[in-house]
């Protein structure tokens, strides 16, 4: 997908390109897709590698798209 059909998708907020895949961090926002929003709002999504991580707030959302390799664990392997 190009970083416009991102830009279309349910609850799309705010994406940046991941340097270790080359491809896109996605956040969403878990509410607007009808998800269950209990474990936290915020959806970031390392699309190269099609793990997520939830977080209460967008600015925790904004960081965590910055450092995948926090919580993607192929992002993990690839940087170790
Ligand atoms: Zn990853």
């Amino acid at each position: 997908m190009t970083s416009s059909d991102y830009r279309s998708l349910a609850g799309y907020r705010h994406q940046r390109r991941n340097d270790i895949t080359g491809q896109p961090v996605v956040v969403y926002d878990a509410t607007a897709q009808g998800m269950d929003a209990s474990d936290g709002r915020w959806m970031i999504v390392c699309e190269g590698h099609s793990e997520l991580v939830v977080t209460d707030t967008l600015a925790l959302a904004r960081s965590a798209a910055r450092e995948p390799q926090e919580w993607c664990s192929q992002c993990q392997d690839v940087s170790a």
